[in-house]
């Protein structure tokens, strides 16, 4: 039996965004939610804990060595 391909990496709603600072409201999903401000500090990913909309920086935005 192979039931081992479990994976789950298409499960989130992943938004590429180009900044570390976005703004969520829910939009897109049926109720929405107050509008949030979500901030990945250190890391390159945030969650929304509202609606669980994944905001990915997108790192080529971003100046590297400059
Ligand atoms: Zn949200």
């Amino acid at each position: 039996m192979s039931n081992s391909n479990e994976i789950s990496q298409n499960h989130d709603d992943i938004t590429v965004v180009k900044t570390k600072r976005v703004a969520c409201d829910g939009s897109g999903v049926a109720l929405g939610h107050p509008r949030i401000w979500l901030d990945m500090g250190q890391d390159t990913k945030v969650r929304c804990k509202y609606c669980d909309r994944v905001f990915v920086l997108d790192e080529s935005a971003v100046e590297a060595g400059h």
